[in-house]
This record gives C-alpha cells, sequence and structure tokens, in this order.
C-alpha cells in the first residue's frame, strides 16, 4: 500500500501529545503517522510530496452549524446587506438602503411568468434603520406575482399582497402574522408556523430545497473552497426524499465532504422522529453521518425574537417567540434523551437557555447518561451562572461567533445594549470553566468560511470595526481548535477527524498564508 509523504512548513496537529510536526505521513486515507521525516521511513517505501512545503497545514475545518441551503438558497435573488459569494465564488454586491432592494426586485420580476413566485433571501431590514419592509414595499415591484422574501436569518419572511391573497392569509388565525391596525396581514411572517402556509400555497419550500442532489453538491462545493472537510445540515426533515437525496450525493467517492444531518424534530412526533434517526444511522459510511436531532426553540436576537429574561429588548418588544410552547421543548428533550439519541437545541436567548438547561437537567436526572454530548447551539447571551450549570450537566456549546460582525452594532445600539454585548458568545468563559465547544456560522444566515468565523471569536470586532467584550476573546491557537476539534466533539466524530493523528481520516486543510 502507498504512504506519501507530505512535508510542510509546520503542521498544527490539534493533538496535545505532538501539537507540531513537520512531516505528515497517509495511507489508504488515512494519517499514518506526523514526524520528523527519517522517522516516518520506517513504515517502509515512502512518496514524499513537496507541494505544501512552504505551507501550513491544518486538520480539516468542521463546521459544526451550517444548512444544506447554503446550497440551494443561492437558487433565489440574493438582497443582503453585506457582499458574498456564492457556491461558485461569484461575488454579489451587498444592497446598503431598501431602494436598492426595490430595484434588484425589479430587475428580476419580468413581464411574463406571472404565476410563479419571485423568491429571494438574505434581506435584514435593522440595516437600514428599520425601514419598514412590508407588502407596500413589495406591492411596487409587483401587484400580481407572488413575491416571497426570506429574512436573513430564516426566522422571518416578508411577502406582497399577490402572495398574502394566494396564501388566504387575511382570514388565518395564527400568532406569527403580523398586523397593521385595521388587522390586515402587513405582509411580515414570523417564525415558521406562520411561514408554512405561504410554502403550501404557493408550493415550494426553500428548506426542503436540501432534499435535491445538486444543492448538496453546491453546498459541499461551497464547504470546500473555505477549507472545510466535514460540514453538518442542522435542520434536516429527513423525509423520504431527502434521506435518499443525502445518501445518492454521498455515495460519490468524490463528494468532497463528510456530511453530518440533524433531524429537525419539530417536523416529527418525537417517537416517530426517534425511529427515523435510529434507522437512518445505518446508512452511516464515512462521507454520511446521522444520528443528530435538531431543535429549534426560539427566534433571533436582531429580529426581537430570541427568548430574553429580564429586561428584556433594550428598545422594541418586551420580549420573542418560542417556536413551541415550552413544555413540547422539555418533552421532547425527554423523550429523545431516553432514546439514547443526542440533541442539539438552538437557544439564542438566555431565556431559551435557562428552559432547555432546565429540560436538560430533568432528563438527566430521570436517565443518567454519561457524555450524552447534547449541544446548545448559537448561546449568545448565556450568562455565567448557566455556563456553570452547562459544566455540571456535561453539556457541550456550539457559539455562533460570526454574530458579533454581523449584528454586534445592532446589538450594542438597539437590542442589548452595552453591557450584554460584553458578554455577547463568551467563548473565553467557556474556555475557562474547561466546556467543550464548537463556533459556526449558521451559513447561508452568515457566510461560510471558517477562517472568518476564527477571527470573529479572537478579535470580536462588529462590522463597523468596534470591539465587544475584550474578556471574552480567545487565542488563535484555541479558535483553531474550535474550528477543528472542538466542533468534531460536539459532532461526536472526534475519534476520526478533528486532528491530526495516526488512524484519523487524512482530513488536511492548507493554509495560504501562515500569519
Ligand atoms: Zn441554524
Amino acid at each position: 500500500m502507498t504512504v506519501t509523504v507530505y512535508t510542510a512548513k509546520i503542521i498544527h496537529t490539534m493533538n496535545p501529545s505532538q501539537p507540531v510536526g513537520q512531516c505528515v505521513a497517509i495511507r489508504d486515507g488515512r494519517i499514518l503517522g506526523v514526524g520528523p521525516i527519517e522517522q516516518i521511513r520506517r513504515f517502509g517505501d515512502v512518496t514524499i510530496d513537496d507541494r505544501y512545503a512552504d505551507k501550513v497545514l491544518v486538520p480539516g475545518f468542521v463546521e459544526g452549524h451550517s444548512h444544506a441551503l447554503e446550497g440551494s438558497v443561492w437558487n433565489h435573488l440574493y438582497l443582503g446587506y453585506f457582499d458574498r459569494r456564492d457556491p461558485e465564488g461569484d461575488r454579489w454586491q451587498g444592497l446598503k438602503t431598501p431602494e436598492a432592494v426595490q430595484k434588484r426586485l425589479m430587475e428580476h420580476i419580468g413581464q411574463d411568468d406571472a404565476d410563479t413566485p419571485l423568491v429571494a433571501w438574505g434581506l435584514d431590514p435593522i440595516y437600514f434603520d428599520d425601514a419598514l419592509i412590508d407588502r407596500r414595499l413589495l406591492d411596487a415591484v409587483s401587484q400580481t406575482r407572488p413575491i416571497v422574501v426570506i429574512h436573513a436569518s430564516l426566522h422571518v419572511m416578508f411577502v406582497n399582497s399577490a402572495t398574502i391573497a394566494r396564501a388566504g392569509l387575511n382570514d388565518m388565525a395564527l400568532e406569527g402574522i403580523i398586523r397593521d391596525e385595521q388587522g390586515r396581514p402587513t405582509g411580515v411572517l414570523e417564525e415558521f408556523a406562520a411561514m408554512h402556509p405561504v410554502f403550501d400555497a404557493l408550493e415550494f419550500d426553500i428548506f426542503e430545497g436540501a432534499s435535491d442532489v445538486r444543492a448538496l453538491q453546491r453546498y459541499a462545493q461551497a464547504a470546500r473552497r473555505e477549507g472545510v472537510t466535514t460540514v453538518t445540515d442542522l435542520l434536516n426533515p429527513m423525509s423520504d426524499a431527502a434521506i435518499d437525496a443525502l445518501r445518492e450525493a454521498t455515495a460519490a467517492p468524490d463528494f468532497p465532504v463528510r456530511l453530518v444531518p440533524a433531524l429537525n424534530a419539530l417536523a416529527w412526533d418525537a417517537q416517530a422522529g426517534s425511529e427515523r434517526v435510529q434507522q437512518a444511522i445505518a446508512h452511516n459510511h464515512e462521507r454520511l453521518h446521522f444520528g443528530l436531532v435538531k431543535l429549534v426553540t426560539d427566534g433571533a436576537i436582531q429580529n426581537f425574537t430570541a427568548r430574553l429574561q429580564w429586561p428584556g429588548y433594550l428598545t422594541g418588544p418586551e420580549n420573542g417567540v418560542w417556536n413551541a410552547p415550552p413544555q413540547t421543548f422539555h418533552d421532547m428533550v425527554q423523550q429523545y434523551h431516553q432514546a439514547g439519541l443526542q440533541l442539539h437545541i438552538h437557544t439564542n436567548g438566555d431565556e431559551a437557555v435557562g428552559m432547555i438547561l432546565d429540560a436538560l437537567d430533568d432528563a438527566l436526572a430521570l436517565w443518567s447518561r454519561p457524555d450524552h454530548r447534547h449541544t446548545l447551539q448559537h448561546v449568545q447571551l448565556i450568562h455565567q451562572d448557566q455556563l456553570r450549570r452547562v459544566v455540571r450537566l456535561g453539556a457541550c456549546l456550539n457559539i455562533f461567533a460570526n454574530h458579533i460582525y454581523y449584528w454586534g452594532d445592532i446589538h450594542l445600539s438597539r437590542t442589548l445594549g452595552f453591557d450584554r454585548c460584553q458578554r455577547l458568545e463568551p467563548a473565553a468563559s467557556a474556555d475557562r470553566m474547561g466546556i467543550e465547544f464548537g463556533i459556526h456560522c449558521d451559513a447561508p444566515v452568515t457566510p461560510l468560511s471558517p477562517l472568518f468565523t476564527a477571527w470573529c471569536a479572537t478579535e470580536r470586532e462588529t462590522a463597523s470595526g468596534v470591539t465587544l467584550g475584550d474578556a471574552e476573546k480567545i487565542s488563535r491557537l484555541r479558535a483553531l481548535q474550535a474550528i477543528t476539534l472542538g466542533a468534531a466533539f460536539t459532532l461526536r466524530m472526534d475519534d476520526r477527524i478533528g486532528s491530526l493523528e495516526a488512524g484519523k481520516f487524512a482530513d488536511i486543510t492548507v493554509l495560504r498564508r501562515s500569519t
């Protein structure tokens, strides 16, 4: 069997017993060893490959929270504030005013095809000083063709009157359908329950787009472009079609990443959902890893939909929304935990964190389970006392570091204020307490790029250049661990990825520059 040895300027292994090396030997897709060439030669005949001799090698990045939607959302029109690259690497210019948004929609509305909805994504009105984005702005683009604009957070949708009529929203009594003083829908739909009638009426579901082999390929391509070798799809429907697509895409030997889907638990009854995941695990192979269950409890802070403890939001509404009654989440945690599965739980606000810590406490009191690795996702506003509970419960965190850059300015001035911004995404505190954690991008919410995510965690700079919370900065090496071994741990895959150690997959990322 051929042994290939790659030489490097330096190899950061993330293996504490041997943190750095000069050569890595690979056989049959796995790491044979890291060490000086004369030691590696003891394995017998080796082929030396010097193409990375002046480069830095690190373990392949592990993106612990992103969505395959990144591969399908680009089928629709991008309306975000920041410049962004699509999976093919083409750059789309950010839109800085509501007028620019309207203009781009106008350019794409066309004259014909009046029945097909125009779907766009990436918009976040908070950057426009909260200029009202509602049905009137979209009606000015078209009165007849349905227009659907998905918010950058994916938790809110804006629709025009043609869509309101088609989906029958006027007479529908649902909490997230926002209405004006006359009781008419404004065209703003908050959270998934309110968005679903639109998906049903227009016969599309932006979240189902990921059940498509081509979308999965584009997603994998976008990940690989950023040095990611293992990527999650952290809210997969796990319908028959979705599972088939995942199996088909990853069956190709040249599929360029390992893919880790998590069941969207809110779409399933807990018993059926547990069985679904258990059955899917039988299909696991080197490039496909089922086993995770995802719960989404609250919304997003920048939309004022995350659930916050006192004193609530700095400006705007008092509190956010639950995606289901807290009792439902409590019961789901008990059921999936009892079934022996691993939960990944979206908790943005501190009230949501507290609710889930209570649920985990109850679950672990009833069914003790060491090394469960239940992971709280985002945890943007987690308190110090809650972090101590995370330690005691043996839970993991995946911290949304990119958020500081994209919404930090807004949090400082509008949603949270100075004090709570200091503890936003508290990676250093998690590190001090010995909590296992990853950091993530939540693509397509923010761009998929672990090196950028690591920069966010080390610099904590907002888009306008303000630093939020010096005390929560982590070192570059610690950030590198969070985008490799830390994330791998939260996926229960640290036995095979996340560091460069003998026996693990030879997933290696080459850094172009070493500084
Ligand atoms: Zn997400």
